[in-house]
């Protein structure tokens, strides 16, 4: 059977452009339709050894991301990999939450069978040098590539997975990186290069019962508040006056918190605010203690437990 990849365009500086020749900052993101990202990349045809369709599903700066465009883009997927002929998807999207939405897709999606890869620049389409026409061929060669399976971020040549993938850089064109796990593998030449060898098997999607269920359900308030020198309880004590479901409190070290903030929290978790903890490292995994006063997402960025708190609350109403 003749197999397609699907390119579902959301926006982000893959799609910018600038009205100053040659500009690699000051541009704005998602202007071109993911049809001319594709028509800008003539290798792609042969890339994708079967054919290539393009749906714009957003159009959007991903620094406003949204929870209905995350629910649109998620009901977007499940419509495309339950079609037989369809072999993977390549998902365009701008670098400022990207490590967002991988995550949340690898909650959900049931993609353990297909690979959904994730792709962006970091200069716009008008650039001197763009880095979105590589990054895209790089994407589309690992979504076709027999092993690949789940949810991968792809830039700058490098292969992320979801849970490590984090931006580090603003300006950087390799601006991705995975902490000291280190990458999934790389694209070098059209080649795809696994770390191991062999391409990791995606865990399950721990939420994958929700994903139908995404656009009917509301999302819960969940809201981050960062441990710091001279922190203290006012902005945990005003989301709880506020009526927030959920706090990820982005803690120091390993799972340490100010101890203002720590007795805020408390104060929260016992008016029933559902309190996680992250670490702000930005590498390595905290390792919770044995006897804790608070559920530690260990290995997930402060961002990304938000994601993770948001599902588990939405399961629990759903
Ligand atoms: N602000 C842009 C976005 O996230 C940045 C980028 O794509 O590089 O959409």
């Amino acid at each position: 059977m003749a197999t397609s990849i699907v390119v579902l365009g959301t926006g982000g500086t893959i799609a910018g452009t600038s009205g100053q020749a040659g500009a690699n900052v000051g541009y704005t993101a998602a202007q071109l339709s993911v049809e001319q990202l594709l028509a800008a990349v003539p290798p792609l045809a042969a890339a994708a050894r079967g054919s290539l369709v393009a749906e714009q599903v957003a159009q959007v700066d991903s620094k406003d991301m949204t929870h209905a465009l995350w629910q649109r883009l998620v009901a977007r997927c499940l419509a495309h990999l339950a079609k037989e002929d369809v072999a993977g998807l390549v998902i365009t999207h701008g670098t400022d939450t990207l490590e967002e939405t991988a995550w949340l897709l690898a909650n959900v999606l049931p993609a353990a069978g297909k690979p959904v890869v994730l792709t962006c620049a970091m200069r716009p389409a008008t650039a001197l040098a763009p880095d979105g026409p590589q990054n895209l061929l790089d994407a589309v060669t690992v979504a076709v590539h027999p092993e690949a399976r789940g949810v991968l971020v792809v830039a700058a040549g490098t292969i992320h997975g979801p849970r490590e993938v984090v931006k580090v850089h603003p300006l950087r064109l390799d601006a991705f990186a995975s902490g000291d796990g280190g990458p999934l593998g790389w694209v070098e030449g059209g080649q795809v290069r696994w770390a191991q060898a062999r391409a990791p098997q995606p865990p399950l999607a721990p939420h994958a019962a929700l994903a139908p269920r995404l656009g009917a359900l509301p999302w819960p308030r969940v809201a981050i508040v960062l441990s710091h020198a001279g922190a203290d309880g006012l902005l945990v004590d005003a989301l709880v006056a506020g009526g927030v479901a959920g706090i990820v409190a982005g803690a120091t070290g390993n799972g340490t918190l100010h101890e203002s903030l720590e007795a805020a929290l408390a104060r929260a978790q016992g008016a029933g605010v559902a309190v996680r903890v992250a670490s702000r490292c930005p590498e390595g995994r905290m390792l919770a203690p044995a006897q804790a006063q608070w559920v530690y997402l260990e290995g997930l960025s402060p961002v990304k437990a938000r994601i993770s708190l948001m599902l588990e609350l939405m399961a629990q109403g759903a």
